[in-house]
């Protein structure tokens, strides 16, 4: 059966990158067979995979010519390692709603067949904070049913990764969703392993991997690629490919209906690493 497999996390923390970095060392390294689904306004969760192409997407086809004209052949590009690319986009900017957006472009690859059975794994790549109900949607109605959370030692990011887990815990009895851990996506703050290790705990997750901040993963961007494309010996490559290798590895006992901290809680942890002195 498919996976499917949603990451999460503040604005700018590294969802795209790492999500295309694991997708690469899991067609790469593990032969699996993946799809990426961008549900992010920006529509740049696919470009390290198709070589820096922009890619069409669901909503802009929409919009300027019709559902007719949204065609897997049109919105679904294959990339490298024959990972499947697909980008919701987002509405006219200061008119529609991006949330709902992501709803609409959901369904429609449902319909036409887009999420298909062959596939190991598909990734949901989705912005935010779960503050509103469309960027929930993906956790709200079961499209998928594993959560990663993208964070970093980072007040903003730790206090995005909160609230997500508070958004996921509404929805979880009724869709079945679970967090399969969070990704620490290093921002070299002091630290910070610990400080993730200890929030990891009290929110009855466990930290999936350290992912290392790398110059070599702008290098690889630099030549529109991920890491393992770029240079698969690079021990950032070794990163992701050992990323992929624990999601392949996850089983029921790593997918849990966290407990989100209180801010009181989310304060004082933050206070005890020094984040806030
Ligand atoms: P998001 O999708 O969460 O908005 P991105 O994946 O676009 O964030 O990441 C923003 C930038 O951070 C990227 O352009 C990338 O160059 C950089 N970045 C992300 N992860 C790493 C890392 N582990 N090492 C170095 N740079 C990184
Ligand atoms: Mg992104």
């Amino acid at each position: 059966m498919t996976r499917k497999i949603a990451i999460y996390g503040k604005g700018g923390i590294g969802k795209s990158t790492t999500t295309q970095n694991t997708a690469a060392a899991l067609s790469h390294f593990f032969d699996q067979k993946v799809m990426i689904h961008g549900c992010d306004p920006k529509a740049d969760s696919t470009r390290l995979i198709l070589g820096g192409k922009m890619q069409v997407t669901v909503l802009d086809t929409l919009r300027e010519q019709g559902e007719d004209a949204v065609t897997l052949g049109r919105v679904c590009q294959t990339g490298y390692g024959g990972i499947r690319c697909v980008e919701s986009g987002g509405p006219e900017p200061g008119v529609g709603c991006a949330g709902r957006g992501v709803i609409t472009a959901i369904n429609l690859m449902e319909e036409l067949g887009g999420y298909s059975p062959e596939l190991d794994i598909i990734f949901f790549d989705v912005l935010g904070d779960v503050v509103c109900g469309g960027f929930a949607m993906p956790v709200r109605e079961g499209k998928a049913q594993e959560i990663y959370i993208v964070a970093s030692g980072e007040m903003m990011a730790l206090y995005a990764a909160n609230n997500i887990c508070r958004g996921m815990v509404k929805y979880a009895e009724q869709s079945g969703v679970r967090l399969g851990g969070i990704i620490c996506n290093s921002r070299n703050v002091d630290g910070e392993k610990e400080l993730l290790r200890d929030f990891c705990d009290q929110l009855g997750t466990r930290m999936i991997m350290f992912v290392p901040r790398d110059n070599i993963v702008q290098k690889a961007e630099f030549n529109r690629k991920t890491v393992a494309e770029f240079d698969e010996t690079s021990g950032q490559a070794g990163a992701y490919r050992e990323l992929a290798s624990r999601i392949l590895d996850t089983d029921g006992e790593n997918l849990v209906i966290p407990q989100p901290m209180s801010m009181d809680e989310l304060e004082n942890l933050v206070v005890k690493y020094g984040l806030l002195d």
